[in-house]
């Protein structure tokens, strides 16, 4: 698969490491950046040369930065101005362009830096379209980083600009919001407000952005192009992405990149896959009317019971007769109301449900189907059904999908910073994201990065009471955010 295909970074760094291991078999630094084990993955991240002067240098540290100071005079420059406070131009990109990125992340004053920002929000988690103050927070530090931004959109999005303020323009989106969920670690940053925890990570998925926001405009100068970094309200509910773009938060954007903290990797792997990535999601609501009777005499009554229940059973067939086994789709019908009276039949039952597709051809037939369904099992039996998509009420969310040269991308840049071994291709997820409305409208790329850390007990799943972060994933993920955006303009001005 092309996935795996080795690049000439991954046979420089094979090198590299046999010879580290000539010389010295015992050395444990390098070793660490070789293994493939996720628990490696901070180790490897110590041992990279540039953040050296933040730490002793072991003996195989010493010769991987021999073998690399003599393998190029632009290798010296670069190894010197990283470090410096001056960034490189990165004119040729190179791995020693990734670690630059990564090893400014990862700055002692930065990386605390970022970790206060994912805290105070942390503590002060808002709901959808409620998240002034978190918008406050952002505007602020924007400001101090004299980074230019649009504000209001959507009630509390921003949209920040860094670069040339010319084509090409490159996005990365954050969410905002928390939710509904009263928090239950007990640690020194627990959320502050009863009832409400960002349970969902998106606390670290705004001081990510935030830190790769200092990144990019640290390297402002040597940009090709336009960054746009958005800050968006009401992912959780509420449709903040369709909003954003109603405001214009997509002028000139030719391609957007996303992230999302996940349990399921160990902190720091990125993972991500071409094609759909999350299902799209809906949710209906009918009622199924027929005519109030005694139980005991039915025939005076038009039994919408009956009528219902043969609407689930149907309803079932959608996926299992109608679709193709390959394309992955969900019907559950989750209620079913008829009332409490034993000893009559009702005039109404209302059912409601939920359908998940990958992709919006799926989505809509499937959509089609629930309502055609629905209404002729209800004439079948004497009844008249109404269906509710809740079109207006923002409940549905259609796929995710990346396109193949945008998840390509995040593949290589990803590669290239961590290392092979730190991604992965993911399973596609029945789960669904707002991101979707970016993705309808421009070439998009939405991918995971680890926060999975036993030893810290980050391992719940989002929207638990539990759900807590190995912190060790923030300067990793502005990295890559950052590397993301600013090889997105280089790439294109090639
Ligand atoms: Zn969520
Ligand atoms: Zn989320």
């Amino acid at each position: 698969m092309k996935m795996w295909k080795i690049s000439s970074f991954s046979l420089s760094v094979l090198l590299i490491f046999i010879i580290c291991m000539i010389n010295n078999p015992f050395s444990s630094a390098f070793a660490a950046a070789a293994a493939s084990s996720d628990h490696e993955l901070s180790s490897y991240f110590e041992s990279t040369s540039c953040c050296l002067k933040n730490k002793e240098t072991t003996a195989a540290e010493t010769e991987l930065i021999k073998s690399r100071n003599q393998s190029s005079s632009t290798r010296q420059k670069r190894r010197r101005s990283s470090q410096s406070e001056e960034p490189s131009d990165c004119t040729v990109w190179t791995k020693e362009c990734s670690d630059e990125l990564l090893c400014f992340a990862k700055k002692k004053e930065n990386f605390e830096w970022i970790k206060s920002v994912r805290r105070r929000i942390h503590e002060n988690p808002e709901l959808a379209f409620e998240e002034y103050e978190t918008s406050k927070l952002i505007r602020e530090e924007l400001e101090k980083m004299e980074i230019s931004y649009r504000f209001p959109l959507a009630k509390t999005g921003i949209r920040a600009t860094i670069g040339t303020g010319e084509p090409p323009f490159v996005a990365i989106r954050a969410d905002m919001d928390a939710l509904p969920i009263q928090e239950a670690v007990e640690w020194e940053h627990k959320s502050k407000i009863a009832g409400k925890m960002h349970a969902c990570g998106h606390d670290a998925h705004v001081a990510m952005l935030i830190g790769a926001a200092k990144i990019l405009k640290a390297r402002e100068k040597y940009l090709k192009g336009t960054v746009i970094l958005i800050f968006q309200p009401a992912e959780e509910a509420g449709n903040g992405a369709k909003r954003m773009i109603r405001d214009g938060v997509l002028e000139n954007v030719e391609a957007i990149f996303a992230a999302h903290v996940s349990h399921q990797h160990r902190t720091g792997i990125i993972g991500s896959r071409p094609g759909p990535l999350l299902a799209g999601c809906g949710f209906f609501r009918a009622v199924i009317s027929g005519k109030v009777g005694r139980a005991e005499n039915p025939h005076r009554s038009v039994d919408p019971v009956l009528a219902a229940s043969a609407a689930v059973i149907s309803l079932q067939t959608i996926v299992s007769r109608e679709a193709n086994p390959l394309d992955s789709q969900v019907v559950s019908v989750t209620s079913f109301n008829a009332g409490d009276d034993l000893d009559s039949i009702p005039d109404t039952v209302i059912l409601r449900g939920t359908f998940r597709a990958f992709s919006n051809t799926s989505f809509y037939q499937i959509l089609t189907r629930i309502k055609q369904v629905i209404s002729e099992q209800a004439k079948v039996f004497r009844c008249s059904a109404t269906i509710d998509f809740f079109e207006n009420k923002d409940t549905i969310y259609p796929p995710t999908v990346n396109e193949e040269y945008m998840y390509e991308h995040v593949r290589k840049v990803s590669v290239d910073l961590l290392g092979l071994e730190n991604f992965r291709v993911v399973e596609r997820m029945m789960g669904a994201e707002d991101f979707s409305f970016y993705t309808q409208e421009i070439p998009s790329a939405f991918f995971f990065i680890g926060i999975m850390n036993e030893t810290l007990g980050s391992y719940h799943t989002g929207h638990s009471p539990h759900f807590m972060i190995d912190e060790d994933v923030l300067p990793v993920g502005a990295a890559t955010h950052a590397a993301i955006a600013e090889r997105y303009l280089y790439d294109r001005k090639l």
